[in-house]
């Protein structure tokens, strides 16, 4: 594992994380512009709107994937929605939970606020085995009633009633109100979220989001894992120490766990050489540590380039389109 030393994995994912939120404020910012360029009544747009806003609407997506399922059809109203849900499910079937660890905004957001956590209280916190498991098992039931209300209770044609009408035409406008004129129920859920993050590593990731729960499921078909050379590992459980979601690396031939994120936290803290990496099943020689960033980005950019040039990524909504609903916007509801 000659060149990158392991020890640089953290750097290269924090350089990937903030280069995504970067990427994704920006996204946002233009969004809003746009907005606000209908909201303020111009005539024409002062900004053309960003697509990649879609990645917001995760439970859009979800019925967009049943609407393609039934019809062969993307709908052309957000597509870019199915084009990033697909492309995120891609990253985990090839290369683990990779998105939550080395995308996802939130995820990055989060592990500022437990290093924030811990720099403040000199530690983070466990919760005990049992309740952790329990807790560990709230995404997973958000993430089934999702599924069995929209793949399997949503017909073929409330589906595409649902994705034709008003409603899922500006679900964009409405998220982007969500954070801009947040309700006060919100500020405190988002602040007692932000608050139990300070003590718990990824107490979101962790336990509530149904999302991560569906790319932790997917990724058990990942060829890549985390792989530990017992005969030279020495015990010293470095790398479980240091694992944010508390796996027992130090135990483990390959980490098979679903709330593996491939976060290369623990490569990056074992002290000895060669002795933990991320390869996979297939390939017995040490990799270099770059690689499996670079796989993740990768699959990343084909995916949403293969959306964008196949015409599935810019909104079939016109600026007059935008002009009618937004100021509809406070009164539809689905
Ligand atoms: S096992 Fe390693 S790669 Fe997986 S979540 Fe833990 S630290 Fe990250
Ligand atoms: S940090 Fe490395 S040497 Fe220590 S237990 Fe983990 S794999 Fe073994």
């Amino acid at each position: 594992m000659d060149g990158i030393p392991t020890k640089s994995a953290g750097t290269i994912r924090t350089v990937v994380q903030w280069c995504f939120l970067l990427w994704v404020a920006g996204i946002g910012i233009r969004f809003g512009m746009f907005v606000n360029s209908v909201e303020s009544g111009a005539t024409s747009p002062l900004i053309s709107r960003p697509p990649g806003v879609e990645g917001f609407l995760p439970i859009g997506a979800l019925t967009s994937l049943k609407h393609w399922l039934v019809s062969g059809e993307i709908h052309s109203v957000h597509p870019a929605a199915l084009v990033i849900f697909l492309t995120i499910l891609l990253m985990s079937l090839l290369a683990k939970k990779s998105f939550c660890s080395w995308l996802c905004p939130v995820g990055t957001l989060s592990e500022v606020v437990y290093k924030l956590g811990r720099k403040v209280f000199g530690h983070n916190f466990r919760i005990w085995f049992w309740p952790d498991i329990l807790l560990r098992g709230i995404k997973y039931i958000l993430l089934l009633l999702f599924l069995v209300f929209i793949l399997i209770g949503m017909s073929g044609e409330k589906v595409s009633k649902f994705l034709d009408a008003p409603y899922w035409a500006v679900s964009d406008v409405k998220m982007l109100h969500f954070f801009t004129r947040m309700s006060g129920t919100t500020m405190v859920v988002l602040a007692v979220l932000a608050f139990l993050s300070l003590f718990y590593k990824m107490f979101w990731c962790r336990y509530l989001c149904p999302y991560g729960a569906l790319l932790g499921l997917l990724s058990a078909m990942s060829p890549f894992k985390i792989r530990r050379n017992a005969v030279d590992c020495t015990g010293c459980q470095i790398c479980s120490a240091a694992c944010p979601s508390g796996l027992a690396v130090h135990s483990s031939t390959a980490v098979s766990s679903p709330e593996c994120t491939g976060c290369l936290t623990c490569v990056a803290h074992c002290p000895e050489r060669n002795v933990l990496a991320m390869q996979p099943v297939f390939w017995k020689r040490p990799l270099p540590v770059w690689v499996f960033p670079a796989v993740v980005v990768f699959i990343f950019m084909v995916g949403i380039g293969a959306g964008m040039v196949s015409g599935h990524w810019q909104s079939s909504l016109s600026y007059s389109d935008y002009q009618r609903l937004i100021p509809l916007v406070q009164s539809l509801s689905h």
